[in-house]
């Protein structure tokens, strides 16, 4: 664990604004696409209906190249040219796992490089995107912890990533084939549990996320989104309020003792304060529980008292548990439960009433499981930092 990261960083001090250059039309929201047009000379009482038929184009038909939004005038199409860009993460890596889940490892702007992972299961398919390029948090399980936040994503970037998974699955409609002709979507549900805590990424991931809802777009239904939160309670029910989406909460621990040291933001927002707000969370109920995340640590949280005692905290809260076996990366300092004490632990959850689906490590031989995140050229640098420790060259 990097001791010169702080265990919480101020919202505030993480810069938001991109560096100059033509401006991108993707990530904007409607609102800035439409004050976008009109700063570029778009009549004011035209601008909102061109931004509709620009938002259908980039986001409905995943079109990339001005010339081909044939609905706008050969000259309008020459101005959107010259001012602005389309543009989206470079994917510079893609691996596909044995179990056929799909990692991309893609650059943006700076040459920093974040992962993003597509898992395919029988009914849906779901696409495990970053907000972070590394992470403010220094949770000592996870392999994206011990990598410094570099910066914030863009909503560009965020969105991107659910753009560049399309791609490559072409789940793109095609002219003349209804949406119930197209067959069942490939790319169905959105987690926010790739690299860093998407609430210190409060405003990218709430207008990125707004255009992956879109029903104009990419028409995501905000209940196959999911946020997943280390415990940024400040910012909890905003997810709620200004989002909309399905809540997860990073809790593997039922003391504060063991989760400040797993979750060392419970040093800052303990067990005590997160249940409160999650108590309070304005979307709750039944039909939309809170999910609660819990690695699974060889003799670490996984004894037959902290499931009673998870239960025992979370009552009166509708929620299920996700039991995720521990991950191994290189270096990690943990290892995972063995399966009967999994099952063990699942079973006491499960009597309990709640839903304990045991989460089937995906990804495995090609490190996009849970936890195993880390910049491919990050891991590189390291090493070469190690090396470079080690012998002092
Ligand atoms: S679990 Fe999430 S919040 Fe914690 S270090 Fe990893 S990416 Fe960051």
């Amino acid at each position: 664990m990097p001791a010169s990261a702080p265990i919480t960083q101020d919202v505030a001090t993480i810069p938001r604004k991109m560096p100059e250059g033509p401006v991108n039309l993707v990530g904007l929201t409607r609102d800035g696409l439409r004050a976008a047009l009109i700063e570029a000379g778009t009549p004011e009482k035209q601008a909102k209906m061109r931004a509709g038929q620009i938002w259908q184009w980039l986001y409905h038909w995943g079109v990339r190249d001005f010339d081909r939004m044939t609905n706008l005038s050969k000259d309008y199409r020459a101005m959107l040219a010259r001012t602005f860009v389309i543009s989206l993460p470079e994917v510079v890596t893609r691996q596909v796992s044995n179990d056929g889940t799909r990692k991309y490892l893609v650059r943006i702007a700076g040459g920093h490089e974040v992962e993003v992972v597509y898992i395919p299961e029988t009914d849906r398919g779901t696409l495990c995107i970053s907000s972070q390029v590394g992470c403010t948090l220094t949770c000592s399980f996870c392999h994206t912890g011990t990598q410094k936040l570099v910066r914030n994503l863009t909503a560009a970037e965020i969105v991107g990533q659910i753009m560049l998974a399309r791609d490559d699955l072409d789940e793109w409609p095609k002219p003349g084939v209804g949406a119930n002709d197209a067959g069942p979507r490939l790319l169905s549900n959105i987690v926010l549990m790739g690299m860093g805590e998407p609430l210190y990424n409060f405003e990218n991931v709430r207008d990125g996320m707004k255009i992956a809802m879109d029903p104009e777009g990419i028409s995501l239904s905000r209940r196959r989104i999911t946020l997943s939160t280390s415990g940024v309670v400040p910012e909890i029910a905003k997810t709620a309020e200004e989002i909309g989406c399905l809540l997860a909460v990073s809790f593997h621990a039922t003391t504060d003792e063991v989760r400040d040291k797993l979750v060392p933001i419970n040093k800052r927002w303990n067990i005590e304060t997160l249940l409160g707000a999650l108590r309070d969370y304005p979307r709750l109920s039944n039909s939309e529980r809170i999910t609660f995340e819990y690695v699974m640590l060889k003799g670490v949280n996984d004894s037959d008292e902290d499931a009673h005692r998870l239960i025992k905290l979370i009552e009166g809260i509708p929620a299920k548990i996700n039991l995720i076996p521990f991950n191994e990366w290189p270096g990690a300092p943990y290892e995972r439960s063995s399966n009967n004490r999994i099952h063990a632990f699942a079973d006491i959850i499960y009597k309990a009433g709640y839903a304990s689906p045991i989460r089937t490590p995906r990804g495995e031989d090609i490190m996009a499981a849970c936890g195993q995140l880390k910049s491919a050229t990050e891991r590189a640098r390291k090493s070469r930092a190690q090396i470079a420790q080690e012998t002092g060259l």
